[in-house]
C-alpha cells in the first residue's frame, strides 16, 4: 500500500502557509488491513479510518459516481484497484487535487501547482457538478485565498448546479460546516459574494433583507477581527426576528450564534431609541437579552451594536454598558436580609435597579 498527503495540507504548504490538518488517502489497500494495522473505522458512507496515534484521518482510494439526487445519491466505489489519479479526479478544485509522497514527491495530474501559481480556481473534471456542495465550498476557499479568482469555466458549473434545485437537497449540516469555516477565514464577505455570483446565495438565504449592505455590515465587521457569532449577527442584522428564525431552522445553525443574531435583532429599538429610553425600558430589556445571568453573552451582544448600528454604534454600546453595570450592582442579598421572601425579592431588586439606572441616565 501507499500512502500520500493529499488535500488542504499540500495546498497550504504549497503557498507556504500554515497546515491546519493533514489528511492522507491510501492506496491499494482493504478495509480489514486497515484494522489489522490498529486504524479506527470512522466514516459511515466512507472508507475513513483515523491513525491509533495521530488520530489524523486516512480515506481509501476511491472514485464516485452520481446515482440520484442529493448527497445519497452517489455510489463509492473503493479497492485495491483505485488509482491515485482515480481519487484526486473526484476532487473538487484543482488546487485540492495534489498529493505527496513519503519522499515529499508531488503528485499533480490535474496541474493544480499551476494554477495555485496563477491563483486560480478550477474544476478538476466536468463530474465537478455532481455534489451541489462545492459551490459553497468553492466560497469559502474564495473567504480562504481572497487573492485567488474563479476560472469562468467553474463560474458556469456553479451557476449550473445553483439553476439545478440541487443545493436545496444538501444536509444542513454540510452547508452549516462550510458556512461557520467561511466566517472563520481570511475573507469572510467574500464567501457570500461568491455565493451571489454563482445566483446560490438566494437559494441559501432567500430571506435575507438588503444583501448589499448586510455583506458589507459584515466585511466591515470582519476587518475588525469580530468572533463569527457577531459576523453572524452583522449579516443577519437587518433581517427580521421571523427571518432569521426560518434560517436557523433550516440550517440548524448553533446556539451561540442564532442566539446573538436574534438577541441584536430584539434590541434595535432600544439603540436606535438610546437618548429616549427611559429606565424601565432599560431594565425590561436587559431582562429581555437576559443580560443579568449571562453577562458574557451580553458582552458580545453590545460588540453587535458598537459596530453594527450605523450612528454612534460605539457611544450607544458604552451607554448600553454603563446602563448594564449600574443595574447589575443590585443584587439580591439586602433584601434577602431584610426578610423579603419570593416574589418580593424580584420587586424588589426591579425597584433598586430601576432607581440606579435613573441616577445615571
Ligand atoms: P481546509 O484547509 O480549509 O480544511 P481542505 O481543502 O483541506 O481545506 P477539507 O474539507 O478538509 O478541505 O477536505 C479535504 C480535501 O478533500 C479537499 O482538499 C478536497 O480535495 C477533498 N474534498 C472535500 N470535500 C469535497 C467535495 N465535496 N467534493 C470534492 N472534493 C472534496
Ligand atoms: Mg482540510
Amino acid at each position: 500500500m501507499q500512502i500520500y498527503l493529499v488535500g488542504g495540507a499540500v495546498r497550504d504548504s504549497l503557498l507556504g502557509r500554515e497546515v491546519k490538518e493533514n489528511d492522507w488517502v491510501i492506496v491499494g489497500a482493504t478495509p480489514e488491513q486497515m484494522i489489522e494495522l490498529g486504524f479506527k473505522p470512522v466514516g459511515k458512507d466512507f472508507p475513513v479510518f483515523l491513525h491509533p496515534k495521530t488520530n489524523e484521518e486516512y480515506a481509501l482510494a476511491r472514485t464516485e459516481r452520481k446515482q440520484g439526487r442529493g448527497y445519497k445519491g452517489f455510489v463509492f466505489h473503493t479497492g485495491i484497484d483505485v488509482t491515485l489519479e482515480e481519487d484526486l479526479k473526484r476532487r473538487d478544485l484543482t488546487i485540492n487535487a495534489i498529493a505527496q509522497d513519503d519522499d515529499g514527491n508531488i503528485i499533480d495530474p490535474y496541474n493544480g501547482q499551476k494554477d495555485l501559481k496563477n491563483k486560480i480556481f478550477r474544476h478538476v473534471s466536468k463530474a465537478f457538478i455532481e455534489d451541489p456542495l462545492r459551490v459553497i465550498r468553492v466560497a469559502r476557499f474564495a473567504a480562504k485565498l481572497p487573492e485567488f479568482n474563479l476560472h469562468p469555466d467553474t463560474l458556469h458549473m456553479m451557476q449550473e448546479i445553483s439553476a439545478s434545485n440541487e443545493i436545496e437537497a444538501l444536509e444542513p449540516q454540510r452547508v452549516w460546516k462550510e458556512i461557520a469555516r467561511a466566517l472563520n477565514e481570511e475573507v469572510p464577505s467574500r464567501f457570500f459574494e461568491y455565493l451571489e455570483l454563482c445566483d446560490a446565495l438566494k437559494i441559501l438565504f432567500p430571506e435575507l433583507e438588503e444583501v448589499e449592505i448586510a455583506i458589507k455590515r459584515l466585511a466591515y465587521a470582519a476587518s475588525l477581527g469580530l468572533r463569527p457569532e457577531v459576523l453572524w449577527a452583522a449579516l443577519l442584522y437587518h433581517t427580521d426576528s421571523y427571518h432569521i428564525k426560518l434560517i436557523d431552522q433550516r440550517l440548524n445553525t448553533p446556539k451561540k450564534y442564532h442566539e446573538i443574531a436574534y438577541l441584536s435583532h430584539e434590541s434595535c429599538p432600544i439603540w436606535a431609541n438610546i437618548e429616549n429610553n427611559n429606565a424601565e425600558e432599560y431594565l425590561q430589556w436587559l431582562k429581555m437579552v437576559d443580560a443579568f445571568r449571562r453577562p458574557e453573552r451580553f458582552k458580545i451582544l453590545l460588540e453587535v451594536c458598537k459596530y453594527c448600528e450605523e450612528c454612534n454604534g460605539i457611544l450607544k454600546a458604552e451607554k448600553c454598558d454603563e446602563v448594564y453595570e449600574s443595574a447589575n450592582q443590585i443584587t439580591a442579598e439586602p433584601f434577602v436580609k431584610q426578610g423579603l421572601k419570593g416574589l418580593e425579592i424580584g420587586k424588589a431588586i426591579d425597584k433598586a435597579r430601576i432607581e440606579a439606572i435613573s441616577k445615571i441616565l
